[in-house]
């Protein structure tokens, strides 16, 4: 298979600007989970190819992409984005064979990356340092320098808008990246490196070696000359990087996922709630680091919300990526099984709605009925550990007091929303809730790329997206000159 429209080799990896296989030439089977067929093999990156993806970067640094200014590394983001544009149905339709994800969800992801780079471009050039009062004969500022060679460990659930928000990022700040795509869904990320390529990016500053966690990956995040490492995926593996970095005490971002709450009171719009109830829990077959897994409901709406999501669900139809239906499969057999293995677990708990599957939905699939749950226990291991598949649960609470104790009685600590008409206890919510974004009467507000995204406890540490990023993926450094 070549990945069209960039004509690329799947089987090769992105090193130096250039196109070839990996050492040893080794390759894994890259799977559709719309059939269970084999799509295409990829390459299977080792620790010797990504020491030349570092050392690539290095150069890169050492050389013309570490002399470039700000404005001729926003102009070629810029183009980037520009490319990107120009070619969102056949990106969309790599993603969606790769993912499973409904083809419009995959055209969203496709505008998100766009955005990203348009943002980034904008703001390569209008990140500065301060000057600071002091002595006197002193003059004293900061400068805001690039960490150097920055590693980038990627999930398979939205692999455009996390290379969007990461590489981005430190392509603006002036980093030169190693991009490690994950070995269920690259093929956007190879068709990215080479974007980057036909828009001039210097050779080395993004190179892309696909491969396995365990050897790719792991690799990456042990290697002495990476100087920030930005992970998204799961808990176990993000504490795995984070060890690993501390070797070189190297800085990590890490986001991890979570168990992310809505709260739905008395006063709220119901109406208006609905669909977000609903959506956030199912975008992406519920394999989203951000989905909303648990729904809380005042008394005074219970009944009606859980009547009303159950209509919802019952109406839910899952169906290849290409047939662009409500929920595609989730990403492989294994996830399938994980996420089946959870619903199991719900086995003591009243199950009040499931979508379909559509009947010509190919046997080999990775489909997962969506499965709403209701009177869920906030100690009930679904009301927990984060599923990442198309699976919610409906709380009851009582009062103010309670829904902010079981919205912050998780490990996790990602995104939080509240719905209710009062102003006063939309401010008090804000600021109650353990989370890294609260939402007001919406949820995801959209997904904008300029809004800082990242959590607390097991979600993680440190900021991804919007301005926030930048500061990320630079280090400051204080300069004090004395004249006199
Ligand atoms: P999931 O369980 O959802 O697949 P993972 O955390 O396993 O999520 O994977 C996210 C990314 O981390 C992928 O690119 C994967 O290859 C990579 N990865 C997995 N194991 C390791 C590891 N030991 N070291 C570094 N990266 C890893």
């Amino acid at each position: 298979m070549t990945i069209k429209p960039m004509n690329i080799d799947p089987t090769h990896c992105f090193i130096a600007g250039r196109w070839a296989p990996c050492e040893g030439g080794e390759t894994l089977a890259l799977k559709n989970p719309s059939d269970g067929t084999v799509l295409c093999q990829i390459a299977r990156g080792s620790a010797a190819d990504i020491d030349r993806a570092v050392q690539a970067a290095q150069t890169a640094l050492d050389g013309p992409w570490g002399k470039m200014t700000a404005p001729e590394r926003g102009r070629i983001l810029q183009k980037i984005g520009a490319i990107v544009l120009e070619n969102v149905e056949e990106l969309a339709r790599l993603e969606a064979l790769d993912v499973g994800k409904p083809l419009k969800q995959a055209r969203a992801d496709v505008l998100a990356l766009a955005r990203y780079m348009e943002f980034y471009a904008g703001a390569a050039d209008k990140l500065h340092g301060t000057t600071i009062p002091y002595l006197d004969g002193y003059t004293v500022y900061t400068l805001r320098e690039p960490h150097g060679v920055t590693g980038h460990i990627i999930p398979w659930n939205y692999p455009m808008q996390i290379i969007g928000r990461s590489v981005g990022a430190a392509l603006a700040t002036g980093n030169a990246a190693v991009l490690k795509p994950a070995e269920e869904a690259c093929l956007t990320a190879l068709a990215f490196g080479e974007i980057a390529r036909q828009a001039g990016l210097p050779d080395g500053a993004l190179n892309v070696v696909p491969g396995l966690g365990a050897e790719a990956g792991a690799a990456l995040s042990e290697h002495p000359g990476v100087h920030h490492i930005s992970f998204t995926g799961s808990v176990g593996v993000g504490k795995m990087i984070q060890r690993a970095a501390s070797d070189h005490i190297v800085p990590v971002t890490l986001e991890l996922g979570g168990k992310s709450p809505q709260l739905v009171f008395d006063d709220a719009d119901i109406e208006a709630a609905l669909p977000f109830l609903v959506n956030a829990g199912i975008q992406n077959a519920g394999q989203t680091c951000s989905a909303s897994s648990r729904i809380l409901v005042q008394e005074g709406v219970y009944d009606e919300v859980v009547r009303r999501m159950s209509e919802r669900y019952s109406a839910l139809r899952c169906g290849p990526a290409m047939d662009d239906l409500d929920v595609g499969p989730v990403v492989s057999a294994r996830q399938k099984d994980i996420v089946e293995r959870y619903i199991a677990q719900g086995g003591d708990l009243r199950q009040v709605a499931q979508g379909q599957v559509a009947d010509d939905a190919p046997k080999g699939g990775a489909y997962v009925r969506p499965t709403l749950f209701a009177d869920v226990p906030p100690t009930h291991v679904l009301a927990q550990q984060e599923i990442f598949g198309p699976v919610q649960v409906i709380i009851p609470f009582k009062d103010e007091a309670e829904a902010v104790a079981i919205a912050n009685g998780t490990d996790f600590g990602l995104v939080a929303s509240v719905w209710s008409r009062d102003g006063a206890r939309q401010m008090r919510l804000a600021r109650a809730l353990r989370s890294g974004q609260v939402f007001l009467n919406n949820y995801g507000a959209g997904g904008g790329v300029e809004l800082p995204f990242g959590g607390t406890g097991l979600s993680g540490h440190g900021r991804e997206k919007g301005f926030e990023a930048l500061y990320g993926f630079t280090t400051l450094k204080t300069v004090a000159a004395y004249h006199g």
